[in-house]
């Protein structure tokens, strides 16, 4: 292919659009660098990014303290895998246990991986424990879930798109409306061993339950003897206004999932937090991963922990969150006839609209000089979640953005 008669941007389009499946539909633009909560094209435009990586960019691009950490490390070792031990997984395991109040950490790569680690710490705790009858343990999930895209997970999706063409579906899991206490009452059976959820739906659009759900939740979960489960993949480190967001009702699941953030954005890390009488059952051989745990993103995660304990990210993301979340109600106010709903929490935040999102998530990657990024989920909403190192000057200049996009 040649170069001429096109821009950079488009030859790279084209270049992906041959070479790679098309599982995605980008906004198309083509990132070449990055530092804070901005991103630059390939032709040197300069955009705030307001999507963070789905939220795995919490701390912004390339944190200086976090990729210093990376080189360091990788001056040392990087993988080792888990056949021998390394002097960086124990330590990051314990910082992370600490500033979760949490025993024990098993180590992923990805978040998928971790949701499916914790469906098979359940199912094993539930026949160990609970003696559920051989292959009859059920797991209880909700409407509206996203919890990664392996065979079993997307067999317990609501959305045609994740799990249609895969069948047959993964059995033992039963599917419950989200948000409703007395749905989750009524699931549980005697073989039921684990309730997963999301604390927020970030996917499904940052849908937020209702107040003293998680609660409640933890309750019955305790009363039935069965394991809450809290996907904490996109809500966690800080992004809600607080470490996770199960703690905005003090409360505390008996497994917590992290991903994303955890890797400070810069190395793929994820994993299973619980207590040691649920982690037990898990044994040499019956689990492993060869990646998981490894020196670098071991070193990468201890460095997440330690910008934690240094900065209150939390107050930030409360502060942050609150400004822009008023602005864009503001916003809604100006156009009640394209904007239907504003929600969020901390610096996880969504406009609803009632046509299509994404004319106007175009509208934003295409706004001069500077762009915003942002994606649609699903069809008619906006997920707005910048960098927690973001400025409020900044954010005004998003709102600036937003308001003209919508203006026009
Ligand atoms: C992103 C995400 C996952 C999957 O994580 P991957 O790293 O993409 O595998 C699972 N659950 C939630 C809530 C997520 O946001």
């Amino acid at each position: 292919m040649s170069k001429k008669n096109i821009s950079k941007s488009e030859y790279y389009l084209e270049i992906d659009k041959k070479w790679t499946a098309r599982n995605y539909k980008p906004i198309p633009v083509v990132i070449r660098k990055a530092k804070g909560p901005w991103v630059w094209d390939v032709e040197g435009k300069k955009y705030l990014d307001c999507l963070s990586a789905y939220s795995s960019q919490n701390f912004g691009h390339l944190h200086p303290k976090l990729v210093k950490a990376l080189k360091k490390q990788t001056n040392k070792v990087v993988l080792t895998s888990r056949a021998f031990c390394n002097d960086s997984m124990g330590i990051a395991a314990k910082k992370l246990c600490e500033l979760t109040e949490y025993e024990v950490f098993l180590p992923m790569n990805t978040g998928t991986e971790a949701v499916e680690t914790a469906l098979k710490i359940a199912r094993k705790w539930g026949y160990e424990k609970k003696n559920v009858p051989e292959d009859k343990a059920e797991i209880i999930v909700c409407e509206n879930n996203f919890h990664g895209r392996t065979i079993t997970i997307v067999g317990f999706s609501t959305d045609p798109d994740a799990y249609e063409g895969f069948g047959p579906k993964t059995p033992g899991f039963k599917i419950i409306p989200y948000g409703d206490v007395e749905s989750l009452k009524k699931a549980i059976t005697k073989n039921t061993v684990a309730f997963l959820f999301e604390p927020i739906q970030s996917e499904a659009g940052v849908l937020i339950p209702p107040k003293g759900y998680l609660k409640e939740v933890n309750k019955i979960c305790q009363k039935n003897n069965i394991l809450s489960i809290a996907d904490e993949i996109q809500t966690g480190l800080c992004r809600t206004g607080a470490l996770l967001a199960c703690q905005h009702e003090k409360v505390k699941p008996n497994i917590t999932l992290v991903a994303k953030a955890v890797g400070g954005g810069i190395f793929p890390v994820s994993g299973v937090l619980s207590s040691w009488d649920v982690m037990d059952v898990i044994t040499p051989g019956s689990h492993g991963s060869t990646w998981g745990g490894n020196s670098l993103g071991m070193a990468v995660l201890e460095a997440v922990c330690d910008l934690l304990v240094e900065e209150d990210f939390s107050q930030k993301s409360v502060d942050l969150g609150n400004y822009f979340i008023e602005g864009l109600k503001k916003i809604q106010q100006k156009h009640p006839d394209k904007i239907k709903e504003v929600r969020g929490r901390g610096l996880l935040t969504a406009i609803e609209l009632h046509d299509k999102a994404r004319t106007y998530t175009e509208a934003m990657m295409d706004h001069k000089p500077v762009g915003l990024l942002a994606k649609e989920t699903h069809e008619y909403s906006i997920r707005l979640a910048p960098p927690l190192i973001v400025t409020e000057k900044e954010l005004s200049s998003a709102l600036g953005v937003i308001e003209e996009v919508f203006d026009e």
